[in-house]
């Protein structure tokens, strides 16, 4: 049954992403950030696409499940509900600023509103999130850590070029922003 819920997770994120798809204006690139896409893109689709659906319909890595409680499974659903939340809420606050790789395209406007007063990437924080609901809602060590383990790979690779990419073009107004905000883990306390 976990299974359905995983897939109805990953329906509901890409519903949210759909829109802001559309917003993405062909040109006016200003700046480009070179990361390996392909290779984070097909590290994606196999553990986030590939082996979660080859778990649904066939026996294979289901020998890799392990015994946990209901309310576990059950904690871990909460958990993804919350990060499609944030998914949501993080799209919403970054609206036309948002694109799938490290761009920076001409009227990009820092922001520092909503959920980013908080954390500066709240969207990278809420797929890691998910990551970790899936391994408590699937209680599987292959198919529960394969979309955790891609996302934070896509993190790993992106995070640094992408504030050394917004340092260079929001200087002094990045660089506090830093100092008010934590990379993933919000600071609720101002200094
Ligand atoms: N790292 C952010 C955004 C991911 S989308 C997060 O996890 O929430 C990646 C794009 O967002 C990059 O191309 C960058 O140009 C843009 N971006 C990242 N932080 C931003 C901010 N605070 N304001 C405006 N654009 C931002």
């Amino acid at each position: 049954m976990f299974t359905y819920f995983y897939i109805l997770g990953l329906i509901a994120m890409l519903v949210i992403r759909a829109p802001y798809n559309k917003l993405i204006s062909k040109n006016n690139i200003i700046d480009k950030r070179k990361t390996p896409e392909v290779l984070l893109v097909t590290v994606m689709t196999i553990g986030i696409l590939i082996i979660p659906f080859l778990y649904s319909i066939t026996a294979l890595f289901h020998s890799n499940d392990f015994a946990f409680p209901l309310w576990g499974r059950l904690s871990g659903l909460l958990l993804s509900i919350a990060a499609i939340w944030l998914f949501w809420k993080s799209h919403k606050d970054l609206g036309s600023n948002w694109f799938p790789t490290l761009e920076i395209r001409s009227g990009h406007q820092l922001i520092r509103t909503g959920i980013y007063r908080y954390t500066r990437h709240p969207m990278y924080a809420s797929s890691l999130l998910w990551g970790i609901a899936q391994f408590l809602m699937l209680a599987n060590w292959i198919v529960g850590l394969s979309p955790f383990v891609s996302f934070l790979l896509l993190y790993l690779f992106r995070v640094k070029k992408e504030e050394q990419m917004m340092l260079d073009k929001f200087g002094d107004e990045y660089k506090s922003y830093m100092k008010t905000t934590g990379r993933i883990i919000p600071r609720l306390f101002k200094k």
